[in-house]
Parts: structure tokens; sequence; C-alpha cells
């Protein structure tokens, strides 16, 4: 039987920086759209003076609706803001309404207005509440097109919520959209359905590309949500928020860890870099030297043969940083290095790196937290979470 696969006709492409048409499997052949698959140099040096995108007087309102994460957006709800903003005309107004607290740069994103409702947060479960501020917001601005990351945290719910609650048009699990259509895998992914663009658009991840070669007004609107609770609605409490239920790091598959420490050959005292670990409540990595010397198991091994992982908190011991790790922590939000040597090439992936004995650093990080653990007088980890260590990077 022939086994080879073939080459997908309908594979979708993906919306560029520069408009362009890229296909996503087989780039080579693709004219013109290497030096935005391959970020070349002469994409950073275009960042450098951006243009405003449109300086016409706004007629009609895209809004992009989408969660933080600890004050930012994460790269879907990127891509998703950057999807509006490349398929809008210069009379079409990028409105952003982010629930939680932002903190980024929102022309940098792409976006004209934005709108924070700070009072709304991910680790909550709210959909009621949420939807309304939504239907209020659309009230508010009358918008062509409603745009949201197609997520399972919160986003692609509340999208799904909408478009029953408003009867609106709506397409989900979008891989392909420019101005005129969206198209979406469907029926166990064997056929690809295309439409006009809906009142509600639900984005997959990567169908767009999120770097853009403009930005926008990014004005700050002080428009405020008074609605009330739905827990105080009558009728309304059918939903229930039974909180988050906090697992071990080292039950969780490493795609999925948000906070990691990985040792490398630089690590030579494995069980006090695992204590670490337990304190701080995160993941285990290693790079394949660690685990080729049986430091660790090969399923801890990141990098081009091992793992991709995505965690916004990444603490590489004693790694050089070779371009087959590199590859598996790409993803990664905030990578720290520990390091002797400042020249490694991880420093310049890093975001912050100590020049430092990796198992001095280990040992004091230990110390550090059993001594605030005596102060506190619990038997609780100390850094239970990647915000203590995101706020060593701010
Ligand atoms: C086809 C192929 C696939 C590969 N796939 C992978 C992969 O999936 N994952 C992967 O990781 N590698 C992979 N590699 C290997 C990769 O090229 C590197 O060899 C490897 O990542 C190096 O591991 P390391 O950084 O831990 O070790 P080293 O290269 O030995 O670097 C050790 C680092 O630790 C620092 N150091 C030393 N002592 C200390 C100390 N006491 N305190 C602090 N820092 C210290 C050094 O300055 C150095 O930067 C692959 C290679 C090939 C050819």
């Amino acid at each position: 039987m022939n086994t080879l696969k073939r080459i997908d006709p309908r594979r979708p492409f993906t919306i560029t920086a520069d408009g362009l048409k890229r296909i996503t499997l087989g780039v080579v052949g693709a004219a013109g759209s290497m030096e935005t698959a391959t970020h070349g140099a002469g994409a950073s040096h275009r960042e450098q003076a951006k243009p405003r995108r449109t300086t016409a007087a706004p007629q009609r309102v895209i809004l992009v609706a989408a969660h933080a994460d600890r004050g930012a957006l994460d790269d879907h709800a990127r891509q998703t803001l950057a999807g509006a903003a490349l398929i809008a005309d210069a009379a079409t107004e990028v409105v952003l309404l982010v629930f939680g607290e932002f903190n980024g740069d929102a022309a940098a994103l792409g976006a004209d207005k934005l709108i924070e409702l700070p009072m709304f947060d991910r680790r909550n479960f709210a959909p009621l509440d949420e939807l309304n501020a939504l239907a209020a917001c659309v009230a508010a601005y009358a918008p062509v097109h409603i745009f949201l990351p197609d997520n399972a945290t919160g986003d692609g719910d509340l999208g799904r919520r909408y478009a029953a609650a408003a009867n609106a048009s709506v397409a989900a699990h979008v891989v392909e959209i420019d101005a005129a259509h969206v198209a979406s895998y469907v029926q166990a992914n064997t056929a690809f359905a295309s439409r006009a663009l809906p009142e509600v658009v639900l984005l997959a991840p990567n169908a767009v590309d999120a770097k853009l070669p403009f930005v926008g007004a990014g004005e700050r609107v002080m428009w405020r949500f008074d609605g009330e609770p739905a827990s105080q609605q009558q009728g309304h409490g059918t939903a229930r928020d039974l909180g988050i239920e906090e697992i071990d790091a080292a039950q969780l598959a490493l795609e999925e860890a948000d906070f990691i420490v990985s040792a490398g050959n630089g690590v030579s005292d494995v069980p006090a870099f695992e204590r670490l670990a337990v304190t701080l409540g995160a993941a285990i990595g290693a790079s394949r030297v660690a685990v080729d010397d049986g430091k660790f198991t090969r399923d801890k091994q990141i990098g081009a043969t091992g793992k991709t992982v995505e965690a916004s908190v990444y603490i590489a011991f004693g790694i050089s940083g070779a371009v087959q790790h590199l590859q598996g922590i790409k993803d990664c939000r905030h990578v720290i290095a520990v390091n002797l040597d400042a020249s490694a090439p991880i420093a310049k992936r890093a975001n912050l790196t100590v020049i430092a004995d990796a198992q001095e650093t280990i040992a004091a990080l230990n110390e550090a937290a059993a001594a605030a653990r005596t102060a506190r007088g619990t038997g609780a980890a100390l850094l239970n979470s990647t915000a203590v260590a995101e706020g060593a990077l701010a």
C-alpha cells in the first residue's frame, strides 16, 4: 500500500504582515513569502518605524474580544487582533475589548481603541457576566464583525454564547480568513468549508501572522460596564465557579506546564535541582546531553528531538542553548538562564541571564525557600506560581 502523504490541495493559507497568502505546508516555492516565514532580518528592520494603519475618520468597527493572562494577551489573542487589523479597511476601526487587566501596548498589537475590563479574570468562571459585558460593548459600538480566539480558556465559549444569544452568524475553528471570506475544516477534517465573513469569527491558532507592518491608534477608552452581576439576577444562577484545582506540576505533561525548570550539562547536583522544582511547583525539563548522561528520563528532553514547550516561565540551569534546544522553547514567554558563560547562545534568547554557578544558585534558591517557609510558618511551597518568577523580570 502506498503510504506516502499527499499534499492537501485545500491546505489553508496564513495572512501575513505583507498581506501574502502563505501556504503553511511546503513553504518552498511560495514566492515572496520566505522572508516572513523565516522572520528574517528585514522583518525586524521594518519594525523600527511603523506607520499608523489608518488616520481616516472611522465609519465602521471590528471588535476583538479576548481574555488577558497576567496583564498580557497570548499569541493566539494577538493573532486574532492582527487578523482583524489586516482585513480592516481605512474607514474601519479595530476596537480591542480585554477581559482582565491589560498592561500591553495595544497600538503595537494593531488596536485603534482599547477597552479594559479589569473586573474579569480568566481564572474566575463568570460566563454570563462576560456575555453581558460583550453584549453591552456590541450595543455601544455596533461592530460589523466580532473576532475572538477560538480557545478552550474562555474566549471560544464566550463567542459561541454571544452568537447563540444574539442569533448572530458565526464561524468557528477558522483556519483561513481574508476580508471577504472565512474557511474551516469540517466533518472530522475531511472537508473544507468556506463562507462569507460572518458576524462572529472564532479564529483557530496560527491562521494569522501576528507581526504587523503598522500600528493602531491605541487609544484607551474609559468605557465602563455597569451590568448587574449575573449571579444576582433572577434565574441566572446556572453556573457556579468551583475554582481551579491545583495539581502537582510533576504530573503535568511538559507541553502543558506553565512553569518549567530545566537542567543541562552544567547541573551536577540533580537531587538539589529536583528539590527546587518541587519547591517552585515547576515541571522538570532537561537538555539532550543531560538526558544522554542518564540524569533524566528521555520524556524530559526538550528540543528538536524532544518536547516543544510553551511555558510562561522557563528557567534553564547550565544549558548552553544549542539551536536544537532553542527550537523546543521558542514559544516560551519568559526565559531565565543561569550560566557561567555570559556568551552562551542561551543568553541571546533569555529575557534575563544570571551569570553564576548553577549549583550555587540552586542551593541559594532552596535556602531562600526554606527560610521563607519558616518565616511564614507554613509548609506550603514558597513560589507556587509563575507570577513571582515573572516578577523577577519586571
Ligand atoms: C540532530 C540533533 C538533535 C538534537 N536534539 C536536541 C534536543 O532535542 N534537545 C537538546 O537539548 N539538544 C539536542 N541536541 C544536542 C544539542 O546540539 C546540544 O549538544 C545540547 O543541547 C547541549 O546540551 P547542554 O547545553 O546541556 O550541554 P553543553 O553544550 O555542554 O553546555 C553546558 C552549558 O552549561 C554551562 N555550564 C557549565 N557548568 C556550569 C555551572 N557549574 N553552572 C552554570 N552553567 C554551567 C556552560 O557554560 C554551557 O553553556 C541535538 C543535536 C543534534 C545533532
